[in-house]
């Protein structure tokens, strides 16, 4: 029988529609390209020690109410990120600890960075959350890069050096890969810098217990009809529903959601063909490069030197580093990101030579003993052709103003959900939650109306 709604991805968008949806009384089908669920998140078991690590997405906040709830939901637990101890910057060849967020820099440059960041700030705070493109002076904003902004207002080079780290942490891409107004508006989704930088009371502050990987999987469980390894390949609407074709098949619905990053579906063809501003959408959202390296040690050697493990570097190829043992402390391990710039300088090179630089990368931050760790692990996802990249999508010059309208507006029978869509914390797993929830409520009140 044919189901009421078809949803296609069971990364946290898809899954939590097909929950909501599953609710309300109707009949649901997901269809998932990949032979797993969870999309850009995903917690797998290391073969040598047999710890569960999360190669995608893993921290959330008491700030992001979505995803919170979700778990609870779910009964699931979090626990804290562990940050204890100093902090440790490696700006050229200097390294220095610190607490907090800003590394002790000259007055000058402390001074210089506070008034960028207030600049910075200020901006976002006019951004209205869902509809960047109606922000005063949007045009502006969005003719220019994060870049080229940064350049202008920015007097020192450390300031301009701490703002590409803020960048490569939280979009996984230079500052002059996106617009202004998509910097900013993404900003503003995380309420400032600190609210997506910090861990205590901000996006930083919990991991999941067991893996973020366990809200899909337990979404996954309670619905009835999730098909892996089923790839939409071709998508038909007409006036009663929508068809969609899989290599094993066709599945029919009244109406269908897709829960994918948006540049996924530049190659698949839809008839009648999506409206040229939907398409073109969809043609302009590059996802960020981010290659995600942990490397496993007997203790976490760093907190007897009094180091919490936390760590940024202008130099790379880890630019932000964390202690991501699990809640008992041992093993330890360190957790490096490899994002944007850095990440291309990998992406060609093989795992072997990736892991050495990476933990060259470690050891200059935390001393020799990170070279001999006792097993690793890293997970490239702009090589995962189902992600296209991580961890979303990225809005250009000139995206947000000329084409933002299309992002959520339905086509027909077709819905949009995923993290790219969200109204709130786009591009994160609250995001994707906040999207799951707006879709399902969009599609209960079209049949209802
Ligand atoms: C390394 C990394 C670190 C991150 N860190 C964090 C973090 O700490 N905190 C946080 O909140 N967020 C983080 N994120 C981002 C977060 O994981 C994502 O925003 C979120 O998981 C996206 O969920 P989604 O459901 O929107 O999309 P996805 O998870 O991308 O789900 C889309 C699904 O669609 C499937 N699909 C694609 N094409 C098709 C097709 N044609 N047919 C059928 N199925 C298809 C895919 O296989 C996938 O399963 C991180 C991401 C990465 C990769």
């Amino acid at each position: 029988m044919n189901p009421d709604i078809i949803v296609v991805g069971a990364g946290l968008a898809g899954l939590t529609a097909a929950r909501r949806l599953s609710a309300a009384g109707r009949t649901v089908r997901v269809l998932e390209a990949r032979g797993r669920v969870g999309g850009r998140t995903q917690t797998i078991r290391l073969p040598k020690t047999g710890l569960s690590v999360d190669v995608g997405g893993q921290w959330v906040g008491p700030n992001q109410p979505h995803v919170m709830a979700l778990i609870h939901e779910l009964g699931l637990e979090v626990y804290p990120t562990h940050d204890e101890g100093q902090n440790l910057a490696l700006l050229g060849d200097k390294i220095v600890r610190y607490r907090g967020l800003i590394p002790p820099l000259s007055p000058l440059v402390l001074a210089d960075y506070a008034l960028l960041s207030h600049r910075f700030e200020a901006l976002a705070r006019s951004i209205p959350l869902d509809a960047p493109w109606t922000a005063p002076d949007a045009a502006d904003l969005d003719a220019q890069t994060f870049d080229t902004w940064i350049r202008k207002n920015a007097r020192r080079p450390q300031t301009r050096a701490l703002m590409r780290v803020y960048a490569g942490a939280v979009f996984s891409a230079a500052p002059a890969e996106m617009s202004l107004l998509h910097a900013l508006t993404y900003t503003a989704h995380g309420g400032g810098i600190n609210g997506h930088t910090l861990t205590r009371g901000h996006a930083l502050q919990d991991r999941v217990l067991g893996g973020a990987g366990g809200i899909s999987q337990r979404l996954a469980d309670a619905l009835e009809d999730v098909r892996l390894n089923s790839p939409v390949v071709r998508v038909e609407q007409d006036e009663t529903g929508v068809t969609l074709h899989t290599p094993d098949g066709t599945h029919r619905a009244e109406h269908a959601v897709f829960a994918v990053p948006p540049v996924l579906l530049c190659g698949l063809p839809f008839d009648p063909p999506l409206p040229a501003r939907r398409a073109q959408l969809q043609q302009r959202l590059p996802m960020g490069a981010v290659m995600k390296f942990m490397a496993v040690y007997e203790r976490p050697f760093w907190r007897e030197a009094g180091l919490s493990g936390m760590a940024i570097s202008d130099t790379g190829p880890v630019t932000v580093a964390f202690d991501n043992s699990p809640p008992q402390g041992t093993p330890g391990v360190l957790l490096g990101f490899i994002e944007g710039a850095e990440a291309r300088e990998l992406m060609d090179v093989g795992e072997h030579e990736r892991r050495d630089a990476a933990l060259n990368s470690l050891a200059r931050m935390f001393g020799d003993e990170a070279l001999t760790p006792i097993e690793t692990v890293q997970r490239d996802w702009t090589a995962e052709p189902f992600s296209g990249g991580c961890y979303g999508a990225l809005f250009g010059p000139g995206v947000w103003t000329g084409y933002g309208e299309a992002l959520r507006a339905p086509v027909g029978r077709i819905h949009w959900a995923g993290a790219e869509t969200a109204r709130v914390w786009m591009n994160y797993m609250d995001g994707a939650v906040e999207s799951g929830e707006r879709v399902s409520a969009e599609i209960l009140g079209a049949q209802e109306g």
